[in-house]
């Protein structure tokens, strides 16, 4: 007997026969003998339809969702309903056909959230009254996406009603399964599981048997449709082990696999520590190329010739320059690599003006999924750094990691400062496991994933000295834009280029923020650009091989797309390329990896645009 948590998202119950199906299949997964809890969103397309009709009693009609939310608390009530309606309904099917039920709302149940209505992060679940009712035979039918705010005066629940933010009901679902400590979370929707990558660009792409939290987390951008950020975190953080699987379909789907051991506090299971790692590699040595030609091919030659020779390239940063035409491509290899390396570098012919090498480098990085949508980190980190006087070499950040490269001689300065501004201990990252037996037979590539919502903003001329970083992210965090693909790469002047791509919606709120202040901070031109898209490899096991990479970078140059940014972490690589070409190098970077399919996945009709 197992203890299952069931999620169904709204398409999977948005009308009477859906209903009816899903009811059918809980109860044969009661009947196999196991205690089911079910989580629901509301019906179709229930809650874009709330929102509207809060629109249109407003006074004016075109209001912005964010102008709606200043009237936060009752339009908390008001998305409340959509779910609701759901758990009654579901709760009298499953009687009727003789299956003991009960339907309990959030504030019934106690999904204890923080005080913010309309994104509410949740606090704690009460096991006590769902525990209750599974131990009288009933399938409990719980509202997602909904909670009730902590009063914070006495530290108790409220009375006050909560949402969680648009698709939040995964992470209901997710912080149930860990309060009642469930062996599994089963995520119902209308994909058969984790595609490699959006089959409405390449039909043939496949699904996953199972991916790790740490690789889903990194496709966010391909991923969030499918699941809400922040339940991955939860099952992260409390080791819960997930599945997606199609409402329509028998089949297994993709299980997300947690590291063994959680880490989380039942207390506060949506507010963790923002950071959970800290590290540093000394074992690393820094190349650079300055001024090579800006056309496609180079990086590609570059990185298979490093490849060929066995070199293990870790960090890899291209940014843009102020000089059109040319860039900077900076990497970092391990120490024993180093004379190969330079010999390969140097015997090139790519038209480099210069080429570098320090092997004063260490490479410090934090990790963290709670980093997610929270742009202050990294400029709290940078802070940090430039508190303890410590200059800034590269820069190159993912979705759950930045890392930076610093002197080796500010090393434990930099680690020291890091821990007390985070509260952490320095320890590495613990991976989310690949389960299969045969993950060696895995491909390094898992899967690829495009964000066309991005734009790029490079500020020129920066100067090399400490707390640059952190004061130019100061400016964006202060506005509530989030950035990822933070690249600094180093040149042999005395100024830095610091680009960084931000969603286009937050592009002219950004480019306005920096100009006020070039000024005051001493930087250049900021120079931003909306005609990018980012495309990204994702694998955990990218790591054990040597030229994934360089790999993709010949797709890409074989297909004639230029390169145009660059950032690595251990397990994706990301290339801002023009967006004309986005699709096209999303098409031959999957075919690259071998990830097609021998069969079109069925894409219902919801998600084809
Ligand atoms: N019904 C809510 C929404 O559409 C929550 C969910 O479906 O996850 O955002
Ligand atoms: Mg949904």
């Amino acid at each position: 007997m197992a203890l299952i948590v069931q999620k169904y998202g709204g398409s999977s119950v948005a009308d009477a026969d859906r209903i009816k199906a899903v009811r059918d299949r809980i109860k044969r997964t009661v009947d196999a003998g196991n205690q089911v809890v079910v989580v629901v969103s509301a019906m179709g397309k229930t809650t874009d339809g709330l929102v509207a009709i809060a629109q249109s009693v407003s006074v004016n009609h075109n209001q912005s969702l964010i102008e709606i939310a200043a009237k936060e608390r009752e339009m908390d009530l008001l998305l409340a309903t959509g779910e609701q309606v759901t758990i009654a309904l579901l709760s009298m099917a499953l009687q009727e056909v003789g299956q003991p039920a009960i339907a309990m709302n959030g504030s019934q149940v106690r999904v204890v959230t923080e005080p913010n209505h309309t994104r509410a992060r949740i606090l704690y679940v009460e096991p006590d009254q769902i525990q209750a009712a599974l131990a009288l035979g009933k399938v409990v039918v719980i509202a997602g996406f909904q909670g009730v705010a902590i009063d914070q005066s006495t530290g108790l629940p409220s009375t006050e009603i909560t949402t969680l933010g648009r698709g939040g009901s995964d992470t209901s679902a997710v912080a149930i399964a860990a309060a009642i400590e469930a062996d599994i979370c089963e995520i119902y929707t209308d994909v058969p599981g984790i595609l490699t990558t959006d089959p409405r660009i390449v039909p043939k792409a496949q699904m996953l048997t199972e991916i790790t939290c740490d690789e889903m987390l990194e496709l966010a951008s391909l991923g969030a449709k499918v699941l809400h950020p922040r339940s991955v975190e939860i099952a992260r953080n409390f080791g819960i082990k997930m599945c997606v699987r199609s409402s329509w379909l028998d089949d297994a789907g993709t299980v997300i696999t947690s590291p063994r051991i959680g880490t989380g506090n039942l207390k506060s299971l949506e507010v963790n520590r923002f950071v959970e790692t800290v590290s540093i590699d000394y074992d690393q040595v820094k190349i650079a190329l300055l001024q090579i030609p800006d056309h496609p091919g180079i990086a590609s030659q570059l990185f298979k010739s490093l490849a060929d020779q066995g070199i293990n390239v870790d960090l890899i940063i291209q940014a843009v320059q102020e000089t059109e035409g040319v860039n900077d491509i900076a990497f970092t290899i391990p120490q024993k690599q180093l004379q190969l390396a330079e010999v390969v570098t140097r015997s090139l012919e790519i038209g480099a003006s210069l080429v570098t090498v320090d092997s004063n480098v260490a490479k410090i990085s934090i990790t963290g999924v709670g980093m997610i949508g929270r742009p202050g980190v990294a400029a709290q980190m940078f802070t940090s750094l430039a508190e303890a006087g410590i200059n800034i070499q590269m820069i190159s950040t993912s979705e759950i990691k930045i890392s930076c490269v610093i002197a080796a001689t500010d090393g434990e300065n930099a680690i020291a400062a890091i821990q007390k501004a985070f509260d952490v201990t320095a320890r590495s990252h613990q991976a989310c496991e690949i389960n299969s037996e045969n993950s060696s037979d895995i491909s390094p590539v898992r899967g690829v994933a495009l964000d066309r919502n991005r734009a790029r903003i490079a500020v020129q001329q920066v100067p090399d000295r400490p707390g640059m970083a952190a004061k130019i992210l100061e400016q964006l965090v202060e506005q509530n834009i989030s950035l990822d693909m933070i690249v600094q790469s180093q040149s042999d002047r005395d100024v830095n280029e610091i680009a960084f791509t931000v969603a286009i919606a937050d592009l002219a709120k950004a480019e306005t923020a920096l100009k006020e202040y070039a000024k005051v901070l001493g930087y250049g031109e900021v120079r931003c650009d909306g005609d990018i898209s980012k495309v990204s490899i994702v694998g955990a096991n990218m790591i054990h091989q040597s030229g994934i990479a360089a790999r993709m970078f010949s797709a890409l140059a074989d297909a004639n797309i230029n390169i145009e940014m660059i950032a690595t972490s251990e397990i994706k690589v990301s290339c801002v390329v023009r967006d004309h070409q986005a699709e096209q190098a999303l098409k031959v970077i999957h075919q690259e990896f071998n990830l097609s399919g021998d069969h079109a996945i069925e894409v219902p009709s919801a998600l084809k645009k």
